[in-house]
């Protein structure tokens, strides 16, 4: 069910026929992420952070499921850090969120990527758009850990980004654009999802099933984004500094935060 909510392709991008495809290959790709997620969390380096052509500033898909992911790893008993742009960590600040700013992976228990550009099968990095990405990358994490046996999850929702690898020949089919933009950068797990931060809160929240532990701590979703948009973030899509994700109003994000509440805590019939 948690996987059907993050993949509702409210914004029209072509996720559908990718979701469907993908989870019948990968019935249990959420459950197994959250599995990965529960028994390696200790030391989590979360990376985050999607620069958006032309003027190559972050949007604001991606930070607040990177914060849902840390809340989660602190209520969990570990430690957690997240490695992205200085205008995200600068807006994160009030927050009292560990930015990290040269991971050492082999430091690492797990790393997981929220929205970040994956490489493509040339070595460059594209927008949903097509249009090439000409700013510092991120996607050298999940590879060095993988080089290192640390387990890693990726979160994506374009095809575009780490972790998109497992599934790229799917993305070519499906994704507009998909030769050109689909990255070859792999992790151990995927969470496919219609929005990047709607993926890092379905991972928390299969993880709070799993372990019957709320985990799930998101109320701020809308004072990040303020943040973030004060801060000079944009939405990737409309490309203003707006309150809004993926081209996707505030109002929306919060009706789907309120669909997971229902999902994590049904009131009795
Ligand atoms: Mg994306
Ligand atoms: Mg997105």
């Amino acid at each position: 069910m948690i996987a059907h909510l993050i993949n509702t392709d409210i914004g029209n991008r072509g996720i559908t026929r990718l979701y469907l495809e993908y989870r019948r290959q990968n019935f249990n790709f959420l459950k197994n992420a959250a599995k990965i997620f529960l028994k390696n969390y200790e030391r989590t380096l979360i990376v985050t952070g999607f620069p958006i052509p032309p003027t190559m500033v972050a949007e604001t898909d991606g930070p607040p499921g990177a914060v849902a992911i840390y809340r989660a790893v602190e209520t969990l008993g570990g430690e957690a850090g997240i490695l992205t742009y200085s205008e995200i960590e600068k807006a994160l600040r009030p927050f009292e969120i560990q930015t990290i700013k040269k991971p050492q992976i082999g430091d690492y228990s797990l790393v997981i990527t929220v929205e970040t550009p994956g490489k493509t099968a040339d070595g460059k990095y594209h927008s949903m758009s097509g249009l090439e990405i000409t700013r510092e990358t991120f996607d050298w994490t999940v590879e060095e850990a993988r080089e290192l046996g640390i387990p890693t999850i990726g979160i994506g929702d374009g095809g575009n980004e780490a972790g998109m690898g497992k599934i790229h020949e799917l993305v070519k089919k499906y994704i507009p654009h998909g030769e050109k933009i689909a990255s070859v950068v792999e992790t151990d797990k995927l969470v496919l999802s219609a929005v990047s931060n709607w993926g890092a809160y379905g991972l928390v929240a299969e993880a709070s099933l799993i372990s019957n532990t709320p985990l799930l701590k998101i109320r701020d979703e809308g004072s990040i984004i303020k943040a973030l948009t004060e801060g000079g973030v944009i939405d990737g899509v409309t490309k203003k500094a707006e309150n809004s994700v993926d081209g996707i109003p505030g109002k929306i994000h919060s009706t789907i935060l309120k669909l997971f509440e229902e999902l994590l805590h049904p009131k009795s019939p």
